[in-house]
């Protein structure tokens, strides 16, 4: 650890000391990070949860919703203004529109203060009066936090193991584009920015079908979710074998250079601006996605489910460590889209993120947060049905296509009722479970009848909302 992370640490330490005194004297602030990779459901997740709070028909299950302490809930202007504010109006708006479309998808971070009036619980709440809780709720691409461990690593460790992870039969394939113009590459050579900018293109190319392919590790993460730093140098670069020599002018010292200022530019200001200031968590994740794409998606998501525990828990060694003034008190991993199945397989689905949570507590070796596990639908876009199949009675879903328009009902496939069978899976030779079914699933968002006092429908984002905050409206 250097002296500008000490530095850093302390200046971090005296900022969030400063906050909480600030929160005891005025009213107290929960920031609750919103997360997940790419098209996970972040945006419509915010959307539906900001909507149904300022509107609680449909939130029974959040304990002060149901103890009806709950006076009023606005949004306010946030209190950091070198942050987008998240476009909830714009979004709402795209979901409640006559002919609703799904929400743009998250491509960096921003944030939304929402206030909430509540009488405190208990036998002298009536004396205390109404008590304001702020809830700033940050949405961030998940890709980011794959960032994290490309901290400890220089930057021929990094093209070493990203050259020998290219190389494994799971991602060869997808690699082999990119690796065949890399053979053409002499990296001891003088810097030629064509050349720079053809292999950081074909790196990233390699990363987004990694991705599309339900396989984690696919840092460094702005190359998929750049932000503001589209085509800037510092995301230039891509893994290079280490030449005998190379001078100062060489592209593999120019790639060197540029991995360190992705680090200390990009990665390091994130995770200590940003992360590190987080209260409550939740990550959002297309765990029926990967279900349907196979064993090795299931494995690599077991391994980032593990990574992420172990960003919020960082060992006392750990660069981390130094800005984590402040802890996260709760993680809830929640599988999304629920509504593609029907209710009968819920059971199932929230078994199998159990023991997936269950799985990355034991890898991670984590204690401390209180972590959750649990399957949802931010905005339910189907309704069930029964149906005669052969004479066996299936339970499908129905919903309007999202490239026709027409209502087509569909059974997904059965997951497995022993979780374990599925993520304990041997890679090779494995069975496949979500069938084809699911593939053609496609919904587009419901036509919402505009019931006054209610939110867009959702399935369990109550139960979510009260696991996250339920404890800050007591
Ligand atoms: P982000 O990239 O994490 O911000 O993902 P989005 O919130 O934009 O969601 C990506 C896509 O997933 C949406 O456009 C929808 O097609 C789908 N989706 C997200 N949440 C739900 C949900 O609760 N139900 C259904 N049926 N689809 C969802």
């Amino acid at each position: 650890m250097g002296i500008t992370d000490i530095t850093d640490g302390v200046l971090r330490r005296i900022e969030d000391a400063q906050d909480g005194a600030r929160e005891m004297l005025l009213d107290p602030v929960v920031r609750l990070g919103v997360t997940g990779l790419s098209r996970a459901g972040k945006t419509v997740f915010i959307t539906s949860l900001v909507a149904n709070l300022l509107e609680r028909g449909r939130m029974a299950q959040m304990g002060a919703v149901g103890e009806g302490r709950i006076a009023s809930v606005y949004l306010q202007p946030q209190p950091d203004d070198s942050l987008p504010r998240f476009d909830f109006e714009g979004h709402l708006a795209k979901l409640t529109a006559p002919d609703p479309t799904w929400p743009d998808s998250t491509r960096a971070i921003s944030t939304l203060r929402l206030s909430i009036r509540v009488q405190p619980k208990g036998l002298l709440s009536g004396l205390r009066g109404l008590r304001t809780v702020h809830l700033d709720i940050v949405d961030y691409p998940g890709e980011w936090l794959l960032d994290l461990p490309l901290m400890t690593l220089d930057y021929a460790q990094w093209s070493e193991q990203a050259l020998n992870a290219a190389r494994s039969p799971a991602r060869r394939d997808h690699a082999a584009q990119w690796l065949a113009g890399l053979d053409q590459v002499d990296p001891a050579a003088k810097l030629d920015e064509s050349v720079a900018g053809e292999q950081a293109r074909a790196f990233t190319n390699y990363l987004a079908a990694m991705r599309a392919a339900g396989l984690s590790d696919f840092a460094p993460g702005r190359f998929l979710m750049p932000g503001d730093l589209e085509g800037s140098p510092a995301l230039t670069f891509a893994p290079l074998p280490k030449p005998d020599k190379g001078g100062s002018r060489s592209l593999w010292r120019a790639f060197e250079r540029r991995f360190e200022s992705y680090k200390r530019l990009v990665v390091k200001p994130f995770f200590r601006n940003h992360f590190a200031r987080i209260d409550r968590q939740i990550v959002l994740i297309d765990a029926l996605g990967a279900i349907h794409a196979g064993p090795q998606a299931v494995a690599d998501l077991r391994g980032s489910m593990a990574d992420i525990l172990e960003a919020f828990r960082p060992g006392p060694n750990s660069w981390l460590t130094s800005f984590m003034g402040r802890r996260v008190e709760r993680i809830l991993f929640a599988a999304t889209k629920a509504d593609h199945l029907h209710h009968t397989q819920h059971a199932e689905l929230t078994a199998i993120m159990e023991a997936l949570v269950a799985d990355a507590r034991r890898r991670a070796d984590f204690r401390g947060a209180q972590t959750g596990a649990m399957a949802l639908a931010a905005v339910r876009a189907t309704v069930e049905q029964m149906v005669d199949h052969g004479g066996q009675e299936l339970g499908m879903v129905r919903g309007r296509a999202l490239d026709t328009g027409r209502d087509i009902a569909l059974h997904p496939g059965d997951l497995p009722r022993d979780p374990n069978a599925l993520i304990g899976m041997a890679t090779s030779g494995a069975q496949s479970w979500l069938d084809d079914g699911y593939s053609v699933m496609r919904f587009a968002p419901p036509r919402l009848t505009g019931i006054a006092g209610e939110g867009p429908p959702h399935i369990r984002l109550d139960r979510a909302a009260e696991f996250l905050i339920g404890d800050k409206l007591r």
